[in-house]
């Protein structure tokens, strides 16, 4: 992994690495420059997770496990842990992570400093939710050990706080308890978004993970089609056997795929192909824990498919109320021409999120994925920007390259609250550009 390059394929500015593989070589390193920001395993895909020159922590060698409390899923380990890694640890032992984020190569520490959200955001809110406790080393000497509990302001800003607030070292987590490691799943084809509202809030109660895949390519009375996933952990099972016989092959992709392989036409048809391949209108499967969470992973470095210009996410969330400004979005993203092969549309509860800068909030949350086609995408982008700034809603910083400070400063109104807790030698390139003016 590159760490002046993000997933999307943005640069970042000249840094030197270091990479970190005990405790002590933090407060050694933090001492021998004068900017830092950390990297996990750099699968944020714009500039949240660059560093602007100084240097890049590499966090993802400091990975021990420090203790697992089997009766109780208490787990605590150093923040370089990926969730990869963890699975293959508490999966056969009955435990799984409470949230989990739709690829497993992600850290514990990339995981609270965005606060992650999973399919089962209406039942178990964020991951910073189930952080029980962590610690924290600061450019000055200091370690912090915060809780919901204790230094709950600090808590509060350094989940979901871009790494901004120093080096995360350790946390604990309290896993959620499974029975089998399979999930018992329902996908139903839907023909509009007023389908999926009532999906959506039909699930609620009773499925602890929900999404859709919207082809985000129709129009007219097709707008807003989709299929509908929804899933529970399996009520009856034997974790560990399951577990070994779900070993995945993987495919990779070796080299950048030329910029003209993803065009309007090849996005349409893909997006047709999605929809037409459920010809029923209710599949009902029991499914493994990969195809279910991480469907993506089966192929690495699937993000060189989008060519050497890379791709440009786009997330952001809306209250419920503002389902006009919701369906104005999927038509000016169909009339664009530019599409999106994964087009995630989830409903959000209302669990509060812990984080003073946490994206999810109630209401819906629209993931888009795009070609990087420079000015064409920029100009998408202010046109959904406006809306999304209008309806008073925000975009998620994991995800974006180009939010206007405007944009980012009312989408989190708690932003200067949140700035008195950076460390002063703790920077990103993303918060230099959102936090002008
Ligand atoms: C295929 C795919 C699917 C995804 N699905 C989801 C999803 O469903 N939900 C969701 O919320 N996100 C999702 N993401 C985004 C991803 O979960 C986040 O960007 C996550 O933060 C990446 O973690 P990382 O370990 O790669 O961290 P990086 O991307 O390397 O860094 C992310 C941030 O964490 C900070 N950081 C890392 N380690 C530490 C540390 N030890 N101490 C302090 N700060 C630290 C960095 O400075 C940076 O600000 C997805 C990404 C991909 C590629």
């Amino acid at each position: 992994m590159n760490p002046t390059q993000s997933w999307g394929g943005m640069q970042g500015r000249e840094s030197r690495q270091e990479p970190i593989f005990w405790k002590q070589d933090i407060s050694a390193a933090l001492l021998r420059d004068h900017q830092f920001l950390c990297h996990g395993l750099g699968r944020s895909y714009g500039d949240s997770c660059l560093p602007s020159g100084g240097t890049a922590l590499l966090l993802s060698p400091l990975r021990k496990l420090r203790s697992f409390d089997e009766k109780t899923g208490l787990l605590s380990a150093e923040a370089g842990l990926s969730l990869a890694e963890l699975l293959d640890f508490i999966v056969p032992r009955g435990w799984f992570i409470p949230v989990s984020p739709g690829t497993r190569y992600v850290t514990l520490g990339g995981a609270i400093a965005n606060d992650i959200h999973g399919k089962n955001h209406h039942k178990r809110g964020t991951f910073g939710c189930h952080v029980t406790e962590m610690e924290v080393l600061r450019s000055n000497g200091e370690t912090i050990i915060c809780s919901p509990w204790r230094e709950p302001e600090f808590f509060a800003a350094t989940i979901g706080g871009l790494g901004l607030t120093g080096v995360i070292s350790w946390c604990t987590v309290q896993l959620i308890p499974i029975a089998s490691a399979f999930l018992e799943t329902e996908t139903i084809r839907t023909t509009g978004l007023d389908d999926f509202f009532a999906l959506e809030d039909e699930s609620a109660r009773d499925w602890e993970y929900s999404m859709s895949w919207i082809d985000c390519m129709a129009q007219g009375s097709k707008r807003g089609r989709g299929i509908f996933f929804r899933g529970n952990h399996a009520p009856y099972g034997h974790p560990a056997e399951e577990y070994a016989a779900q070993a995945q092959w993987k495919l990779a992709i070796p080299f950048q795929a030329p910029s003209w392989c993803l065009n309007r036409w090849s996005i349409r048809a893909f997006n047709e192909v999605v929809y037409q391949q459920q010809q029923k209108r209710l599949k009902q499967r029991r499914m493994p824990i990969d195809p279910f969470f991480y469907p993506l992973d089966k192929v690495l470095h699937w993000n060189r498919l989008y060519g050497k210009r890379g791709l440009l996410q786009y997330q952001f969330v809306l209250a419920t109320d503002r389902l006009d400004e919701l369906k104005r979005i999927f038509d000016i993203i169909a009339q664009s021409g530019l599409g999106s092969f994964l087009a995630v549309l989830k409903k959000f509860g209302d669990i509060r999120s812990p984080g003073m800068l946490s994206f999810p909030r109630e209401g819906y949350t629209l993931t888009l994925d795009f070609q990087n086609q420079g000015e064409r995408s920029q100009a998408l982008f202010q046109k959904l920007d406006a809306i999304v700034l209008k309806a008073g809603g925000r975009l998620y910083p994991a995800k974006d390259a180009m939010m206007s400070p405007e944009l980012f400063q009312s989408g989190y109104p708690l932003w200067r609250e949140f700035s008195r807790h950076i460390d002063p030698k703790f920077t990103s390139q993303f918060w230099q550009r959102v936090s002008r003016g």
